[in-house]
């Protein structure tokens, strides 16, 4: 690899990038190609970003903001228009092809080798031998995502969703307009589009589409603009936000303060944005207690009753080399996993996979046993 050369196309020196290699640089030498990943953002250089072997690099996909207060976070960061997508509940990931193999990187810039397997049944080949320097950026969703298991999506496994496009070696993405051509173009499923606005009636329209996609159980949008040239915001529904607390709460032990916080924070800006009714704020009130109370007290009384606190997820693959190797690659993100043996099904396999949510376990032990907070 010429440092100096990939120095200069991460735009920075090659000092300051040796300099990296020992703090927020990581090494990833499985599965091949061999990568480097940078594990925080640094000197303008997104978390995620990848830099394989041959040089390439694949910068991560920025983060995306988020108003609390709609209309004035419209009015303030918009020039004009506003363009409107669905925001889909899954997992970020980027495909590209290295080396002439299709591979699709997690956020955090590692090879996750299922949802490869699901790129290489989801996406036509021919798109990277025509553009081989082409990196899809999507979201996977569904009942079959090891990581955010939803139902609320039109299928029964996993889904491989466009939502931008970029270039390797290349920090700026298409945008919402060329992004949508070319997933026509390419046959590839997009995150639905719901047109675009005036800034000065967004946030009343967004409200309507953020109000709709919450009764479906659909998580928001994502406000772009339509020349490409803002940053994205994001805003989420109340039923989202719920869910989100739900799942937080029933692992209670095992998500940072800020996760509930947040979220919490979201839907009193929400309930006094939306101007509501004492009856619709106190149903708010309490779908978000129950979302609070329920999942926790399920969790208190297993374990109660001797359970081990997990959570169970389900994936589908084609060859069992699939399934091992995604059982390492949990393992190395951190995660510890039990994977049942794989059930033959259709042309594959079904593999069923129990998470162990050990901080929740061991601290709700602790605490019925009698120990302090
Ligand atoms: P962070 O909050 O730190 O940005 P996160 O993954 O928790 O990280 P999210 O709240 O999920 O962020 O929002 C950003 C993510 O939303 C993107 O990384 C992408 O995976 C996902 N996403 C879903 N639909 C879209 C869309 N239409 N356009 C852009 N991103 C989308
Ligand atoms: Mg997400």
């Amino acid at each position: 690899m010429n440092l100096a050369n990939v120095a200069q196309r991460l735009g920075i020196t090659e000092s300051r990038l040796q300099g990296l290699q020992e703090t927020v640089i990581r090494e990833s030498a499985w599965p091949e190609p061999r990568l480097l990943r940078f594990e925080k953002e640094t000197s303008g250089i997104e978390v995620g970003t990848v830099v394989f072997e041959n040089g390439e690099i694949v910068f991560g996909y920025p983060k995306i903001r988020r108003p609390l207060m709609l209309a004035a976070a419209i009015k303030r960061h918009f020039s004009e228009i506003v363009a409107v997508e669905e925001k889909m509940n899954g997992h970020n990931v980027r495909v590209l092809s290295i080396n002439g193999e299709m591979v699709a990187l997690t956020r955090g810039g590692f090879i996750c080798p299922y949802s490869t397997e699901v790129a290489r049944r989801m996406v036509p080949e021919d798109i990277f031998e025509k553009h081989p320097s082409l990196v899809l950026c999507g979201e996977m969703v569904g009942p079959e995502n090891p990581y955010v298991a939803k139902d609320i999506y039109p299928t029964d496994s996993i889904d491989f969703y466009l939502f931008d496009i970029t270039e390797k070696n290349c920090k700026s993405t298409f945008g919402v307009h060329r992004t949508h051509e070319m997933a026509e173009e390419f046959g590839l499923k997009a995150t639905a589009f719901f047109g675009e606005f005036h800034k000065e009636s967004a946030a009343q329209r967004i409200k309507q589409i953020v109000i709709k996609l919450g009764r479906q159980g659909r998580e928001g949008v994502v406000m772009k603009d339509p020349d490409n040239k803002l940053a994205p915001l994001k805003y989420t529904s109340s039923k989202t936000n719920c869910s989100d607390l739900s799942v937080a709460f029933r692992y209670y032990n095992d998500y940072a303060l800020d996760f509930f916080v947040s979220r919490a924070v979201r839907e009193g800006f929400q309930s006094v944005e939306w101007n509501e009714s004492a009856e619709e704020r106190k149903a708010r009130a309490l779908s978000l207690g129950e979302s609070i109370l329920m999942p926790m007290v399920d969790t208190i009384e297993r374990k109660l009753q001797g359970e081990n606190i997990v959570q169970v997820v389900q994936i589908r693959v084609k060859s069992l080399q699939t399934a091992r190797d995604f059982e390492y690659h949990l393992r190395r993100s951190g995660i510890r996993a039990i994977f049942e043996s794989p059930q033959p099904d259709d042309d594959g396999y079904l593999v069923r996979i129990t998470k162990l949510i050990m901080s929740t376990n061991d601290k709700t032990q602790a605490l019925l046993d009698g120990e302090m907070w």
